[in-house]
């Protein structure tokens, strides 16, 4: 095979111009990123030979070569390595897909892609840029790779100036990543000193569970000898004790677990000795994952197996409504030819399952009573993957319902945050329940029409927008007997009225009943396909009109959670409450008593309004807009 050429993609080469010219404050962490590919690398060999007994067996170990005077460091390890075709697509295409992405933001954040800083630091690691790092101290990279199980070695060159090299190579199975160092003089450090290199390692890489190993020269009864030394620790950072594990260590080991550059909110440590022994860590991530609501499935936990890596993504070892945990279990009581099928059924995962769960409600408890702010961070990222809980694990639905925080309308503005045992001690005395409204949008609810009555008279009301709020709005009896009920207000029952008030307000629309009879005729007639019934209402202030749900049908929030998941529910019909006392509405009653023409277009524009205001999409917006150009003509006399 001669020598071949190839372009990276074309956003790839724009990456690596900026990389090379970035200030970047830290060029150290090339290292870890080299580092921690040969461990994974080593982690996926290692599989491969459990499983199949035919494969040889090896001593792993990752390699750490330097060449002073060449000016070379090289990072070599016995793992799986790469097929030429692996290399094309893993080396030749940066950070796969989010190389436009990155460049995007880049952008929007104002950055001028040379000049560097903290912000452009923060971006190219969140990026995960990983291998390219190397074009920060390099200016000339050589990997030679041969894969597990083939023939043949593959060499990759690149000089960083967008285009790279593949040729023939010779090597046993495994990589080797040799970067030709550009000048110690440019004011950085030197990458082929041992203490440096000692430093770095220690600093980003001592947890890596095999050893790394470089040749030191050593003085020996005054003679020099060149020796071996590991020079990490391979200390499993969820076996040291706690206080031995430094906060930064924590988040390089996260960093390595996840590659996610943002700092978890807090890690969780598990133990357990017993019938059934295990450790773990685990990390609330800060931010959830594009796909984390889409994708049930997606489990972020590794199995270890007396500290050695067996598989990630173990969804067994945590309940669903958890999955946005990141992090390790290990435990020496299982076989280590486990395969993913059978973990499911293996008892001692559900005794681990069982105590993990027990063990992050703690945890979850204790930051709510001792971390406030962290913990609405919490909320604000999870909460929603969090409460499926309710629905999926009825022997824990109560505490999960202890730990969730709503939305409410006492303390107005972002954030706004409440428990159910904090809304109880506000109750006022005599309140009937705990006042919710569900709908999809927060600010849509925040500003409903169905809050004036309960404003006025100073209630808190808990905005709900999830789509299991539903269920616990249906049935809250895991909270025990003598917890307040949950009434909704959207419903139009609920009034918070005592009730002399509502006598005296029924026997006001009374009266009123012979006036409103045409208007609600007129509106009966023309919305008919949409409306169960048309009412005055009697708690409405400052608005004309709302929608309340039929007590006949679905309600509202869950025939759109339907449609969303792409089922077809009939079209609910709904109840038109209007404000009688309202001079919109009054005027309306006159108009429709006098058949005058235009009551039909006013009254389908306020019922498209009142869509509006819950969130929702207009069935007909060409037909909304229609009657409004209408009437904005008839008013300004055009
Ligand atoms: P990341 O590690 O975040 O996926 P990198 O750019 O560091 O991104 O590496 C890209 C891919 O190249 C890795 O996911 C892996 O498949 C492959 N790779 C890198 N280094 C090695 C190695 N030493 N041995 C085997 N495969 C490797």
């Amino acid at each position: 095979m001669a020598e071949e050429k190839f372009q990276f993609q074309s956003e790839a080469a724009e990456l690596l111009k900026m990389m090379i010219n970035s200030v970047y404050s830290n060029r150290d962490i090339f290292l870890r990123e080299l580092i921690s590919n040969a461990s994974d690398a080593l982690d996926k060999r290692r599989i491969e030979r459990l499983r199949n007994s035919e494969l040889a067996d090896f001593t792993p170990e990752i390699r750490i070569s330097r060449d002073k005077e060449g000016r070379t460091l090289s990072v070599s390890d016995n793992g799986v390595g790469m097929t030429r075709d692996e290399m094309i697509q893993y080396l030749g295409t940066i950070a796969k897909s989010g190389t436009k992405e990155f460049l995007a933001a880049m952008k929007q954040e104002g950055h001028d892609p040379h000049p560097g800083g903290e912000n452009q630091d923060q971006l190219i690691g969140q990026f995960g840029v990983g291998f390219y790092s190397v074009f920060m101290v390099a200016d000339k990279v050589e990997v030679i790779s041969r894969r597990l199980g083939s023939a043949e070695a593959c060499r990759f060159t690149s000089e960083g100036d967008g285009s790279y090299t593949l040729s023939e190579a010779e090597r046993d199975c495994g990589t080797t990543v040799t970067l030709h160092l550009r000048p110690a003089a440019e004011g950085g450090k030197d990458y082929t000193d041992e203490w440096t290199l000692r430093d770095i390692i220690r600093q980003y890489s001592d947890f890596i569970a095999w050893p790394v190993v470089m040749s030191v020269t050593r003085h020996k009864d005054g003679k020099e000898v060149v020796e071996d030394e590991t020079v990490n620790s391979q200390k499993a950072i969820w076996c040291r004790s706690e206080a031995e594990v430094t906060e930064e260590e924590y988040r390089e080991f996260y960093r390595h677990l996840t590659h996610d550059w943002k700092e978890p909110l807090a890690h969780i440590r598990l133990s357990a000795e017993g019938a059934t022994s295990f450790k773990g860590l685990l990390f609330i991530p800060s931010e959830a994952p594009f796909d984390l609501f889409m994708n049930p499935k997606a489990g972020g936990i590794s199995l270890y197996i007396n500290r050695v890596f067996i598989m990630n993504d173990c969804q067994d070892l945590i309940p669903e409504y958890m999955r946005f945990l990141r992090g390790v279990v290990d435990s020496d009581d299982l076989s280590l030819n486990i395969s993913r099928e059978i973990l499911q059924d293996e008892p001692i995962i559900r005794v681990i399952r069982r105590s993990t769960q027990r063990k992050v409600f703690n945890e979850l408890k204790k930051m709510l009573e001792s971390g406030r702010e962290t913990y609405e961070k919490f909320w604000t990222a999870f909460g929603r993957i969090f409460k499926e809980g309710i629905v999926q694990d009825h022997e824990h639905a109560k505490t999960i319902l202890d730990l969730a925080l709503f939305h409410t309308t006492a303390r107005d503005g972002e954030g706004g945050w409440t428990t159910l045992a904090a809304y109880r001690e506000r109750m006022k005395p005599g309140q009937e329940g705990i006042y919710c409204l569900a709908g999809r949008d927060i600010s849509a609810l925040r500003s409903s029409p169905k809050l004036e009555p309960f404003a006025r008279r100073g209630y808190e009301v808990l905005l709900m927008t999830d789509p299991v709020d539903e269920v616990i709005l249906a049935d809250t009896s895991m909270m025990g007997e003598d917890f307040p009920k949950l009434l909704n207000v959207g419903s139009g029952s609920v009034t918070p009225e005592g009730e002399e008030e509502r006598k005296e307000a029924e026997a006001r629309l009374k009266a009123l009943e012979e006036d409103f009879a045409p208007l609600k005729e007129q509106a009966l007639s023309s919305l008919s396909e949409r409306l169960e019934g048309v009412r005055p209402s009697l708690t409405l202030t400052d608005s004309p009109a709302c929608l309340r749900d039929s007590p006949n049908g679905l309600s509202f929030q869950m025939e759109q959670l339907l449609r969303a998941a792409g089922q077809t529910p009939p079209p609910q019909k709904r109840i038109f409450e209007l404000n009688v006392e309202h001079p919109l509405i009054k005027k309306l009653m006159e108009m429709a008593k006098n058949k005058d023409a235009q009551t039909a277009d006013l009254i389908a524009l306020l019922y498209d309004q009142s869509l509006l205001l819950e969130g929702a999409a207009l069935a007909d917006p060409a037909a909304f807009a229609r009657r409004l150009n209408k009437v904005m003509a008839q008013a300004l006399g055009a």
